[in-house]
């Protein structure tokens, strides 16, 4: 009796948003039925199949209602115009600081976000590979660090997740110095605090699966859960099945080990860094003319020799996105029910009609190709591999689904329609918009109306964790 009371009360009441007649999905009970979710403040208020009374009430059906995108992987940095693209595409929450760069100090970066306000919910990793490494004085990227420089490194890493990091990110390729004491000292330090360390690995190409392998040993040999970065952009070139079968041994022995991949097979990456190194087109056996340069007055040009040599000199922070992955390699990866949806997106693009298409299209492309053209993941799949898998990866309790009590972090968009428009520079327009995402709510507040970005929606919040000594 008490129950049915207490339903009925919530049923009566007056919702700020209610969402009505939507396919609702949830990841975390894997339900997909028909309802109305009522919105009050920040929160869902209620997900029922009764009448809820608004003043705004928004029709969703034949549309699917699901929680918000998590993106576990961007390069956003608290840049405003990036956030702007990502919220059209779905992402409620993105987590910025990867392949061990990314914003520092971490408080100010964490405050800034609240007292500015931004459109989507952003935490951040304290970057390792450049940050730290910097940070205690190793100028340079194949040096290996002293005793001492570890035990600083491991000192700031320490105050940043205090402030509240989500954990420490590697980019061991842009560092090849890094030895496994200093890797395990800092493994070791986000164990303690059951903090995460997501790992851009040490190789691609054909040395990807010897990457991949420390990886694992880093989780096995420390306890510190790894977020294998960016898998396709790895290890996409050719031997993913060996890959895979690298994580799935560490699993028969009883370690869960999870990746972030994204939805294309081009990476993009600055054309000063050590990937481009001495001897990249034997690595990734391609030619000059197989990367594209993708930010400043070159962009959307192919390649040459001539070209390369200005600009790794001259311009060393130009973006250039190399063809050289294997794009059945991309859907093989994502795939696999460890794998999360990652963008990578917004590395060393932060304006207007720069970047990667994966800046503004990552996640409509999953549900466009992925599962309507190819059905190569289901709905519910997808929808999980977006929200409920990198929110559990995180903690973050309240994100990733749907149900009473959830933050109202909530996209509704079309099935059938869902597209992204953004293509690589030279191709097309790499920001352009996606099509099909009608409504996006951030802490309750619509940032995305009836497909129109409000460019005034700031309801975005910080995401931090204080550190607290882990135990079972
Ligand atoms: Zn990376």
């Amino acid at each position: 009796m008490k129950e049915k009371q207490d339903v009925d009360d919530i049923v009566h009441q007056k919702f700020d948003y209610v969402i009505e007649n939507g396919n609702v999905i949830d990841p975390k009970s894997h339900l997909r039925t028909i309802a109305n979710i009522g919105i009050k403040g920040d929160k869902i208020g209620i997900v029922t199949r009764e009448n809820l009374l608004s003043d705004i009430k928004i029709d969703a059906k034949n549309k699917i209602v699901c929680p918000g995108f998590i993106d576990p992987h961007c390069h956003i940095d608290g840049y405003l115009y990036n956030a702007q693209c990502y919220v059209k595409m779905g992402v409620t929450t993105a987590i910025t600081g990867n392949c061990g760069f990314g914003p520092y100090p971490i408080k100010a970066f964490l405050d800034k976000i609240d007292s500015r306000g931004f459109p989507i919910n952003h935490g951040t990793l304290i970057g390792h590979s450049f940050d730290l490494r910097k940070m205690v004085g190793l100028g340079n990227s194949t040096m290996a660090p002293t005793e001492n420089e570890i035990a600083k490194m491991v000192e700031i890493a320490q105050e940043s997740l205090e402030e509240g990091a989500l954990g420490i990110s590697l980019g061991l390729e842009y560092a090849p110095g890094s030895t496994q004491k200093e890797i395990y000292a800092l493994a070791r330090l986000a164990a303690k605090y059951d903090k995460v360390m997501p790992v851009h690995s040490r190789s691609d190409g054909w040395g990807s699966l010897a990457a991949l392998q420390e990886i694992v040993s880093i989780q096995q040999e420390t306890g510190v859960r790894v977020l294998i970065s960016h898998l396709t952009y790895q290890n996409g070139m050719g031997m993913m099945k060996e890959s895979l079968s690298i994580i799935e041994k560490a699993y028969e022995q009883g370690f869960e080990i999870y990746a972030d991949s994204g939805a294309y097979h081009a990476f993009a990456t600055f054309i000063g860094s050590e990937v481009f190194c001495k001897g990249w087109r034997e690595k990734y056996q391609c030619q000059y003319e197989d990367v594209m340069v993708s930010s400043g007055q070159h962009m959307g040009k192919r390649l040459n020799e001539a070209l390369f040599h200005e600009l790794v000199e001259n311009d060393p922070k130009t973006l250039c996105t190399a063809f050289v992955g294997c794009p059945h390699e991309v859907v093989e990866a994502l795939q696999q029910p460890y794998v999360m949806v990652s963008s990578d997106g917004a590395v060393g693009s932060h304006q207007p009609g720069t970047g990667h298409p994966q800046d503004a299209g990552t996640y409509p492309k999953v549900f466009r190709k992925f599962v309507r053209q190819m059905n190569a993941l289901t709905m519910m799949e997808a929808v999980a591999k977006c929200t409920i898998i990198p929110a559990k990866f995180f903690k973050l309790e309240n994100k990733g689904w749907i149900g009473t009590g959830a933050d109202a972090d909530i996209v509704v968009f079309d099935p059938n329609s869902i597209t992204d428009t953004s293509d690589y520079a030279g191709m097309g327009i790499p920001d352009a918009s996606p099509e099909g995402i009608e409504w996006v709510f951030v802490n309750g507040c619509p940032v995305v109306k009836n497909s129109e970005l409000d460019e005034n929606a700031m309801p975005g919040r910080a995401v931090r964790q204080k550190n607290k000594i882990w135990r079972v």
